[in-house]
């Protein structure tokens, strides 16, 4: 029987599973997007009146210390280095982020060295916590009070429209502290901006004779799929079951455009940590291009909001209560044969280009082996930790 596969969904994970399943398989690829462009949200596209080129989900900027992973997107399209530089701005002043030497020193008005600044904060942490539970007592334990709410109680209630104490742990971690003057946004060895944007690259990807793209094409779990020898599902785990269980939580983004000429606020991104100010961050995309030249500039305030069911989802909340659901759905899914689930909609977790991107290649390798020797097909392209 000649192999006949859909993959629902054109982001990163199908444009990926598409790519290696050509490569591996004499195949055809359907790839279907309900929304009118590929790419999901890692999207991007010049804008109209001054060329720039602009990430439309927000900011995405290619972090990772895989090398194989790297020299795999750079095989797709040229990226040029890019160090993220992000500022915040707490109660009237600005400070570097992530917490580092300058901030602290910044904040507490104090010419610390390395090894002061690394005493004084410890003297600041809350001791009390011996194994951090949540997003709030971890803040606690790494930076102490005054940091906390200067630069992340604000910005994390608008964005997660939750308490910090219902929040995973996992969160803040993904910001580092540090004891010298690196205001490097992220801490990965590869980093860097896709010249052409992320459209371009995954459009590459999907750059082959047997894959065919439809977008404006929803799918729908009754659909008869019965034509394809496999159906790899990318899109939200509940929407698939019709939301049987209930709706997992998600947080969306909206955005506010603004034009001006020149430079904007002199960086990419800008946070805006007070829980009185709408919105969490001001976005200037010509920052992440700085190799071109734009006279006019554009920029993006972002607000933050609970997932309606007409809005796209963009960051899984993973509350108690969405663990709980997750759960329900999940062992639904395994239940089912015919049907793969991947990426961060399907899997529901906050997750990096570079986790998805890795994922999806190493849910192909998996897929493939598992197809050529008869072995059962994985159902996740992860093994939950709930
Ligand atoms: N965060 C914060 N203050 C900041 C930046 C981030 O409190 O100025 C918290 C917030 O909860 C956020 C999380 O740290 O959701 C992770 O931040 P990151 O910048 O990685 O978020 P992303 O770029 O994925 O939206």
């Amino acid at each position: 029987m000649s192999l006949h596969f859909l993959i629902v969904g054109s982001g990163f994970s199908g444009a990926v599973l598409a790519n290696q399943l050509t490569q591996a398989l004499d195949c055809k690829v359907d790839i279907w997007d309900e929304r009118p462009h590929a790419g999901g949200n890692c999207h991007t596209e010049r804008d109209e009146q001054t060329g720039i080129m602009v990430h439309q989900y927000g900011p995405h900027i290619f972090n990772t210390d895989k090398k194989e992973i790297w020299d795999y997107v750079n095989s797709f399209g040229e990226f040029k280095h890019y160090v993220h530089r992000v500022k915040a701005l707490s109660k009237g002043a600005i400070y570097s982020l992530p917490v580092s030497l300058f901030t602290i020193n910044q904040f507490f008005g104090k010419t610390f060295t390395p090894a002061e600044a690394k005493e004084f904060l410890q003297g600041l942490a809350d001791k009390t916590i011996i194994d951090p539970q949540n997003f709030e007592e971890q803040a606690l334990h790494f930076i102490g009070r005054e940091l906390y709410d200067a630069f992340f109680y604000g910005y994390t209630k608008k964005q997660w429209g939750c308490e910090p104490t219902e929040l995973p742990a996992s969160i803040i971690k993904r910001i580092p502290v540090r004891f010298n003057y690196d205001d490097n946004y992220h801490t990965n060895e590869y980093t860097g901006i896709p010249v052409d944007g992320y459209s371009a690259i995954m459009q590459k990807m999907i750059d082959h004779p047997s894959i065919s793209l439809t977008l404006n094409k929803k799918f729908t779990a009754g659909m008869d799929t019965s034509q394809y020898t496999h159906v790899f599902y990318t899109g939200p785990l509940d929407a698939y079951f019709e939301f049987e269980y209930g709706r997992l939580g998600y947080r969306t983004v909206t955005f506010e455009k603004f034009y001006a000429e020149g430079d904007h606020q002199g960086l990419s991104q800008m946070n805006y940590c007070d829980e009185e100010v709408p919105y969490t961050r001001v976005v200037e995309h010509k920052h992440f291009t700085p190799w071109e030249k734009h006279q006019k500039t554009v920029y993006f305030k972002e607000f933050s909001k609970e997932t309606g069911p007409a809005d796209e989802p963009y960051y899984p909340k993973r509350l108690q209560h969405d663990k709980g659901i997750l759960k329900q759905y999940r062992a639904k899914a395994e239940s089912l044969s015919g049907v793969s689930f991947l990426g961060r909609l399907a899997t529901y977790r906050y997750m990096d280009m570079h986790h998805v991107i890795g994922e999806a290649l190493s849910f192909a390798e998996n897929f493939v082996k598992a197809l050529k020797t008869g072995q059962p097909i994985p159902v996740f392209s992860n093994t939950e930790e709930l």
